[in-house]
């Protein structure tokens, strides 16, 4: 069996953005040279998230109206968290949108369903932070 291991950095300009890294991927399966096997991609910060979905605009809009109804960013004073920081509301958003994906790898691509697309979803942004992608197979 042969392995790969990547980090993929990230700084956002804004607190919060969705980020489509399918092709950051493609280029880790490329680089690997594995054509059969399983893509882990995770995020390697509690305040991020890995996650498939579609890539239209108008449902990341949704995502961002519906998290901040779950978890609202404002008032910071709502969440015994935000002591010494700001960014509860960027654990729960992140704890909603998952910490990782595993995608199948077939015949040297990724094995997605109609529309799949993968995404980093960033929850606490303006510094810099870590995806994680291992991939294993032959
Ligand atoms: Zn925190």
């Amino acid at each position: 069996m042969k392995s790969y291991r990547k980090e993929l950095w990230f700084e956002t300009r804004n607190r919060r953005e969705l980020i489509n890294i399918t092709r950051d991927i493609q280029i880790c399966v490329a680089e690997s040279a594995i054509k059969e096997g399983l893509v882990l991609v995770n995020a390697m910060h509690i305040t991020s998230s890995i996650f498939i979905n579609d890539d239209e605009s108008g449902l990341h809009h949704d995502f961002e109206i519906w998290l901040e109804k779950l978890a609202p960013e404002k008032p910071h004073s709502q969440y015994k968290h935000n002591g010494f920081e700001d960014n509860a509301d960027a654990h729960l958003k992140r704890t909603i949108m998952g910490r990782e994906v595993v995608v199948a790898l077939t015949k040297g691509e990724l094995d997605f369903g109609p529309w799949e697309q993968i995404f980093y979803g960033e929850f606490d942004g303006k510094r810099r932070k870590r995806v994680l992608v291992k991939i294993i197979g032959e």
